[in-house]
């Protein structure tokens, strides 16, 4: 992988030498991207198995995975809403369904 000037882009050649660009996750890159959110993950951690695909997929990079904080002794997600842009990728990824996509208007009563 080489540089192209700009943090977070780098570029990968393919098996043929064709080089593409890729854009690394990088928090806050895109500014405060928990606004755009329409809907937010939420977990059941009783579901979660601490896998890290929820991790590994998120393209904002806003998951961290806490070990041992979950109610098996497993690592599970804390996700920082102030950049979630609630793409519901984790979601998709998740192979147990342990996180939900909510509305965020069900949120609004709480946060005021
Ligand atoms: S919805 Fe999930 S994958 Fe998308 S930004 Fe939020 S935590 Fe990351
Ligand atoms: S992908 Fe699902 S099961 Fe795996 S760590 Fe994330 S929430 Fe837990």
């Amino acid at each position: 992988m080489t540089g192209q000037g700009r943090p977070g882009l780098v570029a990968v050649a393919d098996p043929a030498g064709h080089v593409l660009p890729l854009s690394l996750a990088d928090k806050g890159s895109a500014g405060r991207t928990g606004f755009w959110r329409t809907q937010r993950p939420v977990l059941n951690p009783d579901k979660c198995t601490g896998c890290f695909m929820c991790w590994l997929y998120c393209p904002e990079d806003v998951i961290d995975m806490k070990e041992g904080a979950g109610p098996r002794g497993q690592a599970i997600p804390v996700i920082d809403y102030e950049y979630c842009k609630g793409c519901g990728v984790c979601a998709v990824a998740c192979p147990t369904r342990a996180l939900e996509m909510v509305d965020e208007e069900k949120f609004m009563h709480e946060e005021g």
